[in-house]
């Protein structure tokens, strides 16, 4: 095989995505509880990270043995579910941060209903403004929010020093759903969200184009998902 992704269907991928599902790691019962409740609750409930991603997040997480972990974008807090039910051995401290006020009071919830507080901070607001006040380092930053926020904060992460010598940085969706590649890249994306997605690419290939050429980092962009871009420190 010369290429790094199979050509699929809409309705192969989402055979090959159960069909990985399944033979990886279970999500726990409550992580599936936070799921169903979230989807039923949000129209918009594809921003949140699916289980195949949740059982990546915590196997990333305990293979790094990470003590700290920041998120750029909380949504219902799925993932942060993911990152503490994870880290209960090295018993991390995850700082997450969200914006807007009703996803803000879903991540109170989850983090009330799942008993969290003990490790799960969340800052509300900007998250460029949340990530000036930072200090410290983190082994995991998952950036996860606006996708045309995504070079701001990983310039003010590098800039700052918040991610510590062997930490890694997760960036989700640098597809766009295909549109950072080409907007002829993915056929199947609906007209309704094509316009939000087609500007997301846009900031996202810049986004890219700054991670390929920043000389502090290596990079690797993974087409899984949508798009994942890993980033450590140059050794
Ligand atoms: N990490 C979550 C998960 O895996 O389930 C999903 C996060 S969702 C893709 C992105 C979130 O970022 C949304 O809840 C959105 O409100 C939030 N967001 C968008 N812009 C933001 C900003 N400027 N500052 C902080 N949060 C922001």
């Amino acid at each position: 095989m010369l290429t790094s992704v199979l050509s699929f269907t809409p309705e192969m991928a989402a055979t090959v995505t159960e069909y990985c599902t399944n033979s990886s790691n279970d999500v726990s019962g409550d992580m599936k509880e936070l799921w169903d409740w979230t989807v039923g609750e949000f129209e918009d409930s594809d921003k949140m990270s699916s289980p195949l991603q949740g059982a990546t997040m915590q196997f990333l997480a305990q293979l790094l043995g990470a003590k700290r972990i920041l998120e750029i974008g909380c949504y219902s807090g799925y993932s942060a579910l993911a990152w503490y039910e994870a880290t209960k051995q090295t018993n991390a401290e995850i700082i997450t941060l969200e914006l807007d006020p009703k996803m803000i009071a879903a991540s109170r919830r989850t983090i009330a209903k799942y008993k969290m507080a003990d490790r799960v901070h969340l800052i509300e607001g900007k998250a460029q403004d949340s990530i000036e006040t930072l200090t410290g380092t983190f082994d995991i930053i998952f950036v996860d929010a606006n996708k045309d926020g995504y070079e701001t904060y990983v310039k003010q992460i590098l800039d700052k020093k918040l991610l510590s010598p062997n930490g890694l940085i997760m960036c989700d969706n640098v597809f766009a759903r295909g549109m950072t590649i080409s907007t002829e890249a993915n056929p199947h994306l609906p007209g309704k969200v094509r316009p939000y997605w087609t500007e997301c690419g846009k900031a996202l290939k810049r986004f890219n184009n700054f991670c390929k050429n920043d000389p502090r980092i290596d990079t690797v962009l993974m087409p899984v998902y949508d798009g994942v871009t890993f980033i450590k420190w140059k050794q």
